[in-house]
């Protein structure tokens, strides 16, 4: 058998200094050979005129080339199918070769035996006449046509030319092959040579190649030459381009490699540390010094050996180090032991809050609990319900201090991005942990209490659920494993005592607020107020602002003046921001030497904190036609509001305005057709609703309104305007009315008497079914409240339009006598 040689082969050039191609005796007739024997080539195909060195390792091709040499040095060199070595049946061989003349013949010392063949002509094998010791057969010359006619060898010309420029780009492209292969080529006239020079030059496959051979038309040969160069040259491109792509990041990192090898020889002479690893070093040594789970400790070390391994002023080098300074930032381990001290917890409690006693019992409770079973038990989450400025956060803080452990707290207003919670993946620039890692970092424990401000104000939108993340901080099953996307790792939030607020309850998404045990803190009356006032803010502004009692002295009276007419509100906050300007103003003017009055009463009110804001009262001060009042719960709690209505000549039209939403524009709805319906009784002509416009207005025209409870105040209001009747004012109106007159029920009773007394109303008019409610609403306002409750209409019209003199209001059906 025999196979390709080593050296380069190049066919029609002489590849060695004392090969003569005169070696080759060609013998003369053609025909006289017809039986040859036959050496089989395991990876190459020899062409016709081409010189090729062929190894002759087998026993069997020895033994051929044995018998050539004995004739006429002719074989018959025909390819394998498959590569196998040894034994194989005449039908691994393909069914024509190439009649070839055994040149030099170099036998060397250890047996092995090369050889020089030129090709002569193509054969095909007729018949096998031995397989044993070698294969011989019996051969047919086969004899390539000459073209036609001109238009076949122009044809045959552009084919030609076709191929030698595929041919010049794959020599081009391809790193074996010589240039002046090319050359070569272009010199060769006969078409079939120069497909058979090609086929024989680049390394294609056997199989390529002896489709080659076994095309005998010149033309065919060409054409399948075009398309396998075509093919090649593919191959070629591509292989180039990664190539080049390859050796581009070869360059660039032996060039880096190089440059920071010397950097660092370079410090090493000046006796410096190379600052990266310097850093890793740092950083290795800060995460030995924490105390971490396995799971982060691996993390850390998987980030600290890639960052060692990176160049300083690669952009990953940031990203890892701000990571690894996260896990070290973080607490994992630390955390303040709990005081469970029911007494001492009781005495916080009672130092920083005036009243709310259940409340105050609830905290309680839940710290009982925990003594007892300090284990089993997993902080259920408490969750503030009121207005502004009721206490909320500093209850929280309160129950921190009585604990004994860390406060931080976050608001949840406006977030509507699941990422604020969990954070971005790292691969986001500039990443980091969400708010609630964030924060446990501020902690610095793993225990804190954790506030969470305005439950009620997260939203929802393209960019995710924050509530659904909420849910898994929340949930005493799942917050073992918060999972934050920067921080890969899970994060154990089971120590924190979370404590959520917000203004309303409806708004908390219900998932949420099922988790919550809701503690609701309505707003103070203004007793309560005067009573915080003095005890609590006095003190803690004074303090504040460096005065002492004896500097500053603010009257009751004074106080009760800042409550009603400088702040309208449910809380305290407003009030407690007044004391502090009154108290600032004081210590400046004490610290410039004047002399102050130490007593700040009522009427210095004026000089300290400008011209009055609400006008407490005076709501009743006039009634008149078309005017009623209701009451609305807000954020701030609960607060009164006129209802307008304007009757003029015109042509039935009603109009809406005050940003009225679609329950409260069908309550209005639902109060003209009341009147209509009701016109004879109401003493109203029928055909005047024909003959009118009619205008609704709520003021505070930029606030949105809206819900069903300002029925019966819009209903009084139109009544009044269409009769010409004056409503009274000193009257609160609530309740929903419908088409016949009935009156249902609302909600928010205890909102909205405490803002009807905090307007300084006497007489609010409810729904009787809201009856059950009246348990809601703090005695001691009660006590200021005449409540009326109505089911009908009709029950209504009497006692709120007046009409001039004003009647007791002694159809009243029940008091809240409680
Ligand atoms: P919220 O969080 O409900 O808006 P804050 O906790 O900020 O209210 O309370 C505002 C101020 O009013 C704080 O200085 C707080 O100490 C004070 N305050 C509120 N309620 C009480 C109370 N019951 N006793 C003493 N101080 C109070």
């Amino acid at each position: 058998m025999a196979h390709q040689g080593e050296f380069e082969q190049f066919p029609f050039m002489s590849f060695d200094d004392d090969f003569d191609e005169d070696e080759f005796i060609v013998p003369e007739s053609e025909d006289v050979i017809l039986e040859l024997p036959l050496i089989p080539l395991l990876d190459t195909v020899v062409f016709p005129h081409m010189v090729a060195p062929l190894f002759v390792g087998r026993e069997h091709s020895l033994k051929a080339l044995d018998e050539a040499l004995e004739g006429d040095r002719t074989v018959l060199l025909v390819a394998q199918k498959e590569p196998v070595e040894e034994d194989f049946p005449s039908s691994m061989l393909y069914g024509i070769g190439t009649e070839a003349v055994v040149g030099r013949v170099l036998r060397m010392p250890d047996g092995s035996t090369s050889m020089l063949v030129q090709g002569q002509r193509r054969l095909r094998i007729s018949e096998f006449l031995q397989e044993q010791p070698h294969f011989r057969a019996r051969v047919v010359p086969l004899y390539e046509e000459e073209p036609e006619d001109e238009e076949d060898s122009l044809a045959t010309e552009a084919l030609m030319r076709a191929v030698l420029a595929l041919f010049e780009k794959t020599v081009k492209f391809s790193r074996n092959l010589p240039d002046d292969a090319y050359v070569a080529a272009l010199n060769i006239e006969d078409p079939g040579a120069l497909a058979d020079f090609i086929a024989s030059t680049v390394p294609f496959p056997v199989e390529k190649r002896q489709t080659i051979l076994e095309a005998i038309a010149p033309m065919e040969r060409l054409q399948k030459m075009a398309i396998f160069l075509a093919q090649e040259l593919d191959v070629l491109e591509l292989e180039n381009k990664i190539h080049t792509e390859v050796q581009k990041e070869v360059d660039r990192s032996q060039r880096e490699y190089f440059l920071r090898e010397q950097m660092k020889a370079i410090q090493r002479e000046l006796g410096q540390e190379d600052p990266l690893s310097q850093e890793v070093n740092e950083l290795r040594e800060k995460i030995a010094a924490r105390t971490m789970p396995p799971a982060v400790v691996k993390k850390a070390e998987e980030e600290l050996s890639r960052l060692a391994l990176m160049n300083i002023a690669a952009p990953e080098v940031s990203v890892i180090r701000t990571y690894l300074d996260w896990l070290i930032a973080l607490p994992w381990t630390e955390r303040t032991e709990d005081c469970l001290d029911l007494i001492e917890a009781a005495q916080v409690l009672e130092r920083n809050h005036y009243g709310l006693p259940k409340v105050k019992e609830r905290i309680l409770e839940f710290m009982a609990v925990r003594k007892l079973a300090p284990e089993k038990m997993k902080s259920p989450i408490l969750c503030f319900i009121g207005p502004p400025g009721v206490g909320k956060t500093s209850l929280g803080r309160s129950i921190a201090e009585a604990l004994g452990r860390k406060f931080v707290r976050i608001s949840l207003g406006g977030v509507h991005d699941e990422a604020e919670i969990r954070g971005h993946r790292r691969t986001y620039i500039g990443a980091l942990p969400g708010r609630i890692l964030q924060t446990m970092r501020q902690a610095a424990t793993v225990n804190p209490v954790f506030m969470m401000d305005e439950v009620d104000k997260i939203g929802s939108d393209f960019r995710g659920d924050p509530s659904a993340a909420l849910l898994e901080v929340l949930d005493p099953e799942l917050n073992n494993e918060f999972s934050d996307h920067y921080l890969e790792v899970s994060y154990d939030l089971s120590g924190v005592l979370f404590i959520t607020t917000g203004n309303l309850v409806d708004p908390i998404p219900p998932a949420l607020r099922d988790r919550m045990e809701l503690i609701e803190l309505p707003g103070y009356t203004e007793d309560e107020k005067l009573e915080i006032a003095r005890r609590f803010l006095v003190p803690k502004q004074l303090e504040q602002n460096g005065l002492t009692p004896e500097l500053l002295h603010l009257t009751e009276a004074a106080l009760r003046q800042m409550i009603r007419i400088y702040t309208y509100e449910a809380g305290v906050r407003n009030l407690e921001r007044s004391i502090g300007s009154i108290c600032r103003k004081m210590a400046r003017a004490i610290a410039e030497g004047r002399h102050p009055h130490r007593t700040v009463g009522p009427r210095a009110l004026h000089r300290y904190l400008g011209p009055p804001r609400f006008a407490y009262g005076k709501i009743e001060a006039e009634d008149q036609v078309g005017v009623a009042t209701g009451v609305a719960v807000t954020d701030a709690g609960g607060d009164i509001m006129s209802v307008e209505v304007n009757v003029m000549e015109g042509k039935g039209n009603l109009t809406l305005t005050g940003q009225l939403g679609d329950v409260m524009q069908e309550s209005a709805q639902a109060a003209l057709t009341y009147a209509r319906s009701n016109a004879a009784q109401l003493g109203i002509e029928v055909k005047r609703f024909e003959q009118l416009d009619i205008h609704i207005h709520i003021p505070e025209g930029a606030v949105p309104k809206d819900g069903p409870s300002a029925g019966i105040s819009i209903a009084s209001a139109l009544i009044s305007a269409l009769t010409q009747r004056p409503v009274r004012r000193d009257v609160v109106l609530t309740g929903e009315i419908t088409l016949r007159g009935r009156i249902l029920p609302i909600g928010g009773v205890k909102e909205k008497a405490l803002a009807t007394h905090r307007a300084g109303i006497r007489n609010l008019l409810m729904p009787k079914k809201n009856e059950p409610d009246l348990e809601e609403i703090p005695r001691n306002v009660l006590r200021h409240l005449d409540i009326t409750l109505v089911d009908r209409m009709e029950e209504v019209l009497p006692i709120v339009l007046g009409g001039g003199e004003r009647p007791p209001l002694d159809t009243r059906k029940g008091k809240g006598g409680m």
